[in-house]
């Protein structure tokens, strides 16, 4: 059976001496595990379409147990981003976010449109790499199925005027009345609560587009980076990577 999709490849890994097994988020099957047969022959733009971050058409055959490539027509290939190894351990880190925990169930489109602006805004180089970051954990982790409540107290719905504090293990915000016995509570103020309602509420097109005083901005990222990490269970070695780069974050 063919299939025409398109998809972005989210993983590579080298099979034998000349192929790869590639993992695709694909925009109307899912993600798809597809083998690229000679792929580590080809040179040049050949092998950058079979290769991390092309975005393209997929050609794909679907055998029995397996899809292979039988032909791509690239889009995008990020190729720029091998040049930045910030920007390129940060997208590595969202495609594993990508690979962890998205449910069975998934918008393909919804993640592929998220992932696709964080790694154009990466190439770009014109918004803070660590809020590109903030914005991509939040929302791939909201679509996961993890939106947290950001909306008032869960518990008495008044937070004014009050000290808030976000919960990493229920997504829930408590206000300091009511955060007696609530676990993992970190203290947010209005700066950060009102980002996180930004990604988490505004319509896609506008999810990027806000502006955060930098101390601000670092603990933003702190907290999108824990919640992600607690959600998902799952400790990113790409993020470890990413950190060692940045050690002021
Ligand atoms: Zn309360």
């Amino acid at each position: 059976m063919k299939l025409q999709t398109q998809g972005l490849i989210i993983k590579e890994t080298n099979v034998g001496e000349n192929d790869k097994l590639l993992v695709i988020l694909t925009r109307d099957h899912g993600i798809l595990r597809a083998f690229a047969d000679g792929a580590r022959r080809m040179k040049g733009k050949n092998s950058a379409a079979t290769s991390l971050f092309c975005y393209g058409d997929f050609s794909l055959y679907k055998g029995k147990d397996t899809y292979k490539v039988t032909d791509v027509t690239p889009i995008e290939l990020f190729f720029d981003l091998r040049y930045n190894l910030e920007a390129l351990s940060l997208a590595q880190y969202f495609c594993e976010i990508v690979l962890k925990v998205t449910p069975e169930d998934f918008e393909p489109a919804d993640y592929l449109r998220v992932i696709l602006n964080s790694l154009h805004l990466l190439l770009k180089g014109n918004k803070p790499i660590a809020q590109i970051k903030a914005v991509t954990e939040l929302r791939l982790i909201s679509l996961a199925g993890f939106m947290p409540n950001l909306v008032n107290c869960a518990d008495c719905n008044n937070m004014q005027n009050k000290k808030i504090l976000f919960s990493l293990a229920d997504g829930s915000l408590y206000c300091a009345d009511c955060v007696n016995g609530k676990e993992e509570t970190v203290v947010i103020n209005n700066t950060v609560l009102a980002a996180m309602r930004h990604i988490v509420y505004s319509p896609f097109k506008q999810i990027f587009s806000f502006q955060i005083p930098d101390k601000d901005l670092k603990y933003l990222s702190k907290i999108t980076e824990q919640y992600v990490e607690r959600q998902s269970e799952f400790h990113f070695k790409t993020l470890d990577f990413y950190k060692s780069l940045t050690k002021n974050l």
